[in-house]
């Protein structure tokens, strides 16, 4: 469904009608062109406050980058990169200039005091007046649950805070801002999630805070076929996000199995084949599923990589009207299938080493939705289920989730058109997602350089003003 709105504000009379009455102007949002374009181009801003922690790492991620890199005071150990010998420019904050920045990038991982706060007002009001459209604002933290003391915690939580107003702020210019909260000695696990972050891969993710833990050594990877040699098993792929996950990973290099309904089948065929991937017509609700997909894939691969849990439904009714078989089919398949095909995976010890399991939760397990008591019941226990799991795996299994908010697919078209146009308009950006936006923060879960990133709730919502 095409969102007729956007387009109309995007014209010139369209956009000049939209300011003069106040309504949203959503900005059109820059995504990834090609897959070898880097990751971030034109000027980038480094600024850190005190005891930060992730300057070298940030010197050498970036160093690497074709992006000019400027610091900020306080900033002088950025180390050079391996070979590019891009060292960052001081810039002066104080002073005018021209120069505009694609990214701005504050380390506040060393803040011990909500006292040392100013240092992020010192570094953003200057700079944020600054950054571009579409550009890209990333925080970098300390994970409050690790911080000893009261104030350290204070001022490392007090980040969300500052980066969900950030976030408000610079989206109604296609910006996002992101917070990055790495765990004591997890500066190393950074390099795949400031990729993401600073990229147009996450043009539709703001105002998340991510977690990043300890793990082992990141294995090194082709930056453009990152998940070469992985297999992919995505349920609900004939269409919507299913398939958009499905092109997405099969870019990055993963073989993919699809999984879809019966009834879907010659669609799910019209998705996997072009990509050379295999087709399982199976309903992931039966009791026979897990059984099933178990031993296509034993007998296709041997193993699987990479679960993505997308299949969904919604079967909307107020809880008084509601049906029985409105709540048990929309348990069964938002929540319970993707456990029990789990069971059945990892007892077979089929999920392979390093593997990635990712859930599709929504903003309505978050928020709660009327006339969806049984889906917000599901997502939210899909949000309770990738918790307590991140705690459980072993051999370098990681479990996430993504929450998308509106997203332009089948699903959200059927909506009633002030709900839709609602669901568009109720966010940081103006505008609805496309399914390409979710597989994107997928792909990035499943980066083998991910391994820190394991029991998170990303939300791909544009920063819905629904939920917290
Ligand atoms: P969609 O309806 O377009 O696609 C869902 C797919 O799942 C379809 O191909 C369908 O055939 C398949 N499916 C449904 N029941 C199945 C079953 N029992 N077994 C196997 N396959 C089954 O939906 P979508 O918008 O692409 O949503 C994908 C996921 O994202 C769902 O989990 C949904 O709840 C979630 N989500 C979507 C939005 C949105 O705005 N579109 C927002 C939040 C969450």
């Amino acid at each position: 469904m095409s969102d007729v709105y956007f387009k109309l504000v995007n014209t010139p009379v369209g956009k000049t009608a939209a300011q003069s009455l106040g309504l949203p102007s959503p900005a059109p949002l820059k995504r990834l062109k090609r897959v070898d374009q880097p990751f971030v181009e034109g000027n980038v801003l480094i600024g850190a406050g005190a005891n930060a922690r992730a300057a070298a790492v940030l010197g050498r991620i970036l160093g690497a980058s074709p992006a000019a890199l400027y610091h900020a005071t306080g900033v002088d150990s950025l180390s050079e990169s391996a070979g590019s010998g891009n060292k960052a420019r001081p810039f002066d904050l104080a002073g005018n200039s021209d120069t505009r920045f694609s990214a701005l990038v504050f380390d506040a991982s060393g803040l011990q005091k909500p006292e040392q706060l100013r240092a992020v007002y010192d570094f953003f009001h200057p700079s944020i007046r600054k950054l571009t459209a579409n550009g890209r604002v990333v925080v970098i933290g300390q994970d409050p649950h690790t911080c000893r003391k009261a104030p350290q915690a204070a001022a490392q939580r007090a980040l969300e805070g500052f980066v969900r107003a950030v976030a408000k702020e610079t989206g109604k210019k296609g910006s996002t801002a992101n917070l990055l909260w790495i765990a004591p000695n997890a500066e190393s696990q950074l390099e795949s999630s400031v990729r993401f972050f600073l990229s147009p891969r996450s043009a539709y993710v703001s105002g998340q805070a991510v977690r990043i833990g300890k793990a082992g050594d990141a294995p090194a990877t082709n930056p453009v076929a990152p998940l070469a040699g992985k297999v992919a098993l995505v349920t609900g792929a004939s269409r919507g996000i299913g398939a958009a996950i499905v092109q997405t990973l099969a870019r990055d290099g993963a073989s993919i199995i699809g999984v879809d309904l019966p009834a879907a089948l010659q669609e799910l065929k019209a998705v996997t084949a072009p990509l050379k991937g295999k087709a399982l017509a199976c309903d992931i609700s039966d009791t026979k599923a897990p059984q099933l997909i178990a031993d296509f894939i034993a007998k296709e691969s041997g193993g699987v990589d990479l679960v993505i849990h997308n299949a969904g439904i919604t079967r909307d009714k107020t809880l008084g009207k509601m049906p029985e078989h409105f709540w048990d089919t929309t348990i069964a398949v938002n929540l319970t299938a993707g456990q029990l095909i789990d069971d059945e995976l990892k007892q077979r010890e089929l999920i392979r080493d390093n593997g990635r399991i990712v859930c599709i939760s929504s903003i309505s397990g978050i928020a709660g939705n009327f006339g969806q008591t049984n889906y917000a019941c599901a997502k939210s226990g899909v949000i309770g289920y990738v918790e307590a799991m991140a705690r459980q795996l072993k051999n370098g299994i990681t479990i996430n989730a993504v929450a998308p908010g509106f997203i332009e697919t089948d699903m959200t078209a059927a909506m009633p058109f002030t709900v839709r146009e609602a669901g568009r308009r109720m966010n940081s950006l103006s505008q609805g997602g496309l399914p390409v936006d979710v597989a994107e923060a997928i792909a990035w879960y499943c980066n083998p350089a991910s391994a820190g990133v394991n029991g998170n709730i990303v939300r791909v919502c544009g920063q819905s003003l629904l939920g917290k």
